[in-house]
């Protein structure tokens, strides 16, 4: 046994066998080491786990883990004993002699890392063995599903802050990807952690250009088809809300290339397949529902599409990072409508059931255990709302379930926590709903929403919001004449105003709603894509009542602005063509007036740096007055003929034929007719 206290670095080279920490682990590392309690919260992939276990091997004796799921526990400790190290694990797939076996271990002080379920808390006397010998550190692996306030709820973890005091002094390690600033401070009271650190790291991703367009749900396995022709799109995944969408999802896809749905549906050999071909690059791509990807390793993944509205901004976060993990650029996609909200307002009033209905089942509990089987019949109750509402019951305290299933009565006081966390569920929604909207960079909003408070909060440079002519799932159009003057009106109201509310400023313009609200907005949205105003959530507070508002406000560049409209972009609500995008991402093309970083150079192909040759460049020139002549003529942006990237590739290119001319990414047939003439003409000049 190892007691004396060794260097981090040592450790980390000597047994796990990596040259070097990666950002924040070493940081992270010593404060356990020395003993304080850690609330770690690192993207997926961050490399958290080493955070607990290298201190836990630097402060000798054994460490406690527990763990949600028993797939990632085995995972972790099968790689701990390849490394050498004595590892014990106990959950449910294990029989009463290797649990027996494990504990006499513990005891025995032979074991470094010991795996629990959080189930096994409720066993009488399981945590008073566990006291005899105490740990040296604690880590509490997805530490979010101790808070309500989360997205993976688990009621046993709560069990864990009446636990810990008996497995006291040792640090306490909370680890978790996917933690609010409200689910952070939720998770540290549950666990009485008064002084943690905390680190709140990495959430940034550089290489993801976000993506969210509204379309109707009958066009979107169409849509994520025409999207994934392009090979260089794939290897990709598509999320979908229900095994039967998935299913069908991937019929579509897969006449088209080599697709595959993955869900909970199917037996383990399937999935395990269907995971191993996607990983060799057999199946290009994978329909799933949420039981895809946790703990799969797949760097090269080029988009992530969502075929549903997400029911949180937690999840959708973690299912997009899944995308790029090489460092390449990378495309997720968000589809949704306002059906979206229907499905998650049948599926809130499913979850969470009426006050009156757990009010009748605790009149129904004794002091005496019964199980709850039993309950269920004495109160008729159909057995998925029965079931559901005692879920929340004993999450909340209302209910004892003991560890074989019986049933007590339990406090007086969980009506006010099922309500929050029911009001919380719905205001989860709600959020997601918010960011489809994209009033601003989506990166810098997901960023804002996980109180990443190191990050610089500075624009991608990529997203819809930041790059809408790279979009790929939305076209954007400019502004109609009707528009143009509501723009300036909407300039003119606010001009010297701190704002208004977007309910009253729409009031105030169309008394007679002459213009949708919906549409109104949208073009509010546009103002601010072109960095001329702001949109911000706010709040009111009414009958003790929270009432979320939009804010609209001007920047100074909105307060400049005089009589001449500005150029902006609204979604295209005909076109989500997808052809008239070239192969290769570049930087913006958009003008950097509006004061917005330009994409990182991290996305731009090293070949969008080669410079021209003289003739090139000369050719180059020619095109671009001929563009801009045309729009021009036409009254429209220069993009709408071809976007920078197309222009570069004409001019490499050198079409000088139709034919050639299609070849080129960016040119479709109509494109081709209308001034394929000029442009291969153009280029036979030189
Ligand atoms: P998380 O729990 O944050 O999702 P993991 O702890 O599972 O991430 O780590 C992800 C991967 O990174 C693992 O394969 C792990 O071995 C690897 N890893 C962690 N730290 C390092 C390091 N310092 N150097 C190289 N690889 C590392
Ligand atoms: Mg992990």
């Amino acid at each position: 046994m190892n007691q004396a206290v060794r260097a981090p670095i040592d450790v980390l080279r000597q047994v796990f066998g990596f040259p070097d920490f990666r950002a924040n682990q070493e940081e992270v590392c010593r404060a356990a080491i020395s003993g304080r309690d850690v609330l770690l919260v690192m993207p997926t992939g961050a490399g958290k786990s080493l955070c607990y276990q290298l201190p836990a091997l630097a402060r000798g004796g054994t460490a406690l883990v527990v763990s949600p799921l028993i797939a990632l526990m085995e995972d972790q400790s099968s790689k701990l004993a390849a490394l050498g190290l004595r590892v014990g694990r106990i959950h449910s797939g294990l029989d009463r002699e290797a649990s027996r076996a494990v504990c006499r271990d513990y005891l025995d002080g032979n074991l470094q890392f010991f795996f629990l379920a959080p189930e096994r808390l409720r066993v009488p006397g399981f945590v008073e063995m566990l006291a005899k010998r105490k740990p040296n550190l604690i880590a509490i692996d997805e530490a979010h599903c101790i808070s309500g306030w989360g997205h993976d709820f688990r009621p046993d973890y709560r069990l864990l802050g009446e636990s810990l005091q008996a497995l006291r002094p040792a640090p306490v390690i909370a680890l978790t990807a996917t933690a609010t600033p409200v689910v952070q401070d939720d998770i540290l009271n549950q666990l009485h952690l008064k002084n943690a650190a905390r680190f709140i790291h990495g959430f940034r991703r550089k290489n993801l250009a976000i993506e969210a367009v509204e379309v109707s749900k009958p066009r979107r396995a169409q849509l994520a088809r025409e999207l994934l022709t392009r090979e260089e799109r794939r290897p990709a995944i598509v999320y979908a809300p229900t095994r039967k969408e998935a299913e069908e999802t991937a019929r579509v896809l897969g006449e088209a290339f080599p697709a595959a749905a993955y869900h909970a549906g199917l037996d383990p050999e399937t999935r395990e397949r269907i995971q191993r071909h996607f990983i060799e690059g057999a199946v290009q791509v994978v329909v799933a529902t949420i039981a895809f990807g946790m703990g799969i390793d797949k760097a090269d993944v080029r988009t992530v599409i969502h075929i549903a509205l997400p029911a949180a901004l937690e999840g959708y976060y973690q299912e997009i990072g899944r995308a790029g993990r090489d460092g390449k650029p990378s495309r997720t996609i968000l589809m949704h409508s306002y059906a979206d909200r229907r499905t998650h307002d049948f599926f809130y009033q499913r979850d969470y059931p009426e006050l009156d209905i757990l009010d009748r089942i605790v009149k129904s509990l004794k002091a005496e255990p019964r199980p709850a089987d039993e309950v269920r019949d004495a109160l008729k109750m159909d057995a998925e709302v029965f079931g559901k509402a005692l879920d929340k019951l004993a999450a909340h305290g209302g209910a004892v379930i003991d560890f074989e299933g019986n049933v007590t009565r339990g406090n007086t006081t969980w009506r006010a926590p099922y309500s929050a966390q029911s009001s919380n569920r719905q205001a989860q929604v709600e959020k997601m709903m918010r960011f489809t909207e994209g009033a601003r960079c989506r990166m810098a909003a997901l960023i804002e929403h996980f109180g990443d408070e190191e990050d610089s909060g500075r624009l991608c440079g990529i997203c819809d919001f930041c790059a809408p002519e790279q979009a790929i799932a939305q076209v954007f159009r400019p502004l109609t004449d009707l528009e143009q003057r509501t723009v300036m009106d909407v300039i003119r109201t606010l001009r010297g105003t701190r704002g208004s509310s977007v309910g009253k400023l729409h009031k105030q313009l169309f008394p007679r709603e002459q213009m949708d609200r919906d549409e109104f907005e949208t073009l509010l949205v546009s103002l601010a894509r072109g960095g001329y105003a702001t949109m911000e959530e706010a709040t009111f507070e009414t009958d003790g009542r929270t009432i979320p508002y939009r804010k609209v406000g001007l920047t100074s560049e909105g307060e400049e602005l005089t009589e001449t409209p500005p150029e902006l972009l609204l979604p295209d609500a005909s076109g989500t063509e997808t052809q008239d995008r070239s192969r290769k991402p570049a930087r913006s093309a958009k003008k950097s007036s509006s004061g917005k970083a330009a994409a990182p150079s991290s996305a731009a192909p090293a070949d969008d740096e080669t410079p021209f040759s003289p003739a090139e460049a000369e050719r180059e020139k020619r095109l671009r007055a001929w563009r801009s002549g045309e729009a021009k003529k036409h009254g429209f942006p220069a993009f709408r003929i071809f976007g920078d990237k197309t222009l570069r590739a004409i001019v490499l290119e050198r079409p000088r034929t139709m034919d050639d001319l299609l070849q080129i990414s960016g040119i479709g047939p109509e494109k081709a007719s209308r001034f394929g003439t000029e442009i291969c003409s153009i280029c036979t000049e030189g």
